[in-house]
């Protein structure tokens, strides 16, 4: 089974088509998917389309580049609306250092009361991150949540094993498709196969194949597929060594435990 971990099927691009797109969706072999909220006003027409058909998950919460929208009474809105509706994320939330005009201590605050919430209500969350790798991993040290995904991650190894490190996954998504990602596909290559998760972000960021048109999750096997051309040039360790199975409990001084073979190595 494929999911589309990160999906704006509810953005207005796929009113015109929304449920011949999702039918595309599943015809193309994608089971799953999970709808991130944008803003407050979104939230009952993503509650609403997730309603219809229980393959649509939705994530609740305040993507800080929509900062300007967000209101100081939308905190205890999101509270109050995770409490009501048990969503299975908290997202998207983070911090956006790459468009400058955004406020940073503002993005800050938000984000952080955003992280609370999730810890209290013991949901992970779909992290956005742009050009704040540093700031977003001190905040999770600050405030521990229950891990999730880092969206479009496009920062390096080091950053990459931090996260995981956090109980995180990280999102590869259309720019995997494009052969000039090369520091992606590397590190795609490079990770453990459970550190990865796929996404397309659609309406955004679409694949190579369909390059300056709406990206849609029917796409998401083009995701899958460069991951694997990426994967099957170089030894990754996948598919995993089979591991012995555990002995009785009497001899367990002399074996290694097993969590000491972390993939993560
Ligand atoms: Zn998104």
């Amino acid at each position: 089974m494929v999911i589309d971990t990160h999906c704006h099927l509810d953005c207005p691009e796929f009113d015109p088509d929304r449920a011949a797109v999702l039918v595309r969706t599943r015809a193309a072999g994608v089971a799953q998917l999970v709808i991130p909220a944008i803003h407050r006003a979104g939230w009952p027409g993503l509650l609403a389309l997730c309603a219809t058909d229980a393959d649509l998950h939705p994530a609740l919460g305040l993507h800080p580049v929509y900062l300007d929208q967000h209101r100081d009474a939308d905190l205890p809105a999101l509270e109050r609306a995770i409490a009501d509706q048990r969503p299975p994320a908290i997202g998207e939330i983070g911090l956006d250092y790459f468009v400058r005009e955004l406020d940073r201590d503002r993005q800050q605050a938000l984000f952080e009361a955003q992280l609370a919430i999730a810890r209290s209500a013991d949901l992970p969350v779909l992290l956005h991150v742009r050009k704040a790798h540093e700031q977003v991993l001190a905040a999770l040290k600050r405030c521990p949540v229950r891990g999730g995904i880092a969206h479009a991650f496009s920062g390096g190894i080091a950053e990459a094993r931090r996260y995981l490190d956090l109980g995180f996954a990280l999102g590869f998504g259309g720019m995997l498709t494009f052969e000039r990602s090369t520091k992606l596909r590397a590190l795609a290559a490079a990770l453990p196969p459970d550190a990865i998760v796929l996404e397309t972000d659609a309406p955004d960021l679409t694949v190579a194949a369909h390059r300056g048109e709406r990206n849609s999750p029917e796409y998401l096997p083009d995701v899958l597929a460069a991951l694997a051309q990426v994967r099957g040039s170089r030894r990754t360790g996948w598919p995993p060594r089979p591991r012995p199975m555990p002995g009785p409990c009497s001899d367990s001084r002399r074996r290694r435990p097993i969590s000491q073979e972390s993939t993560h190595d």
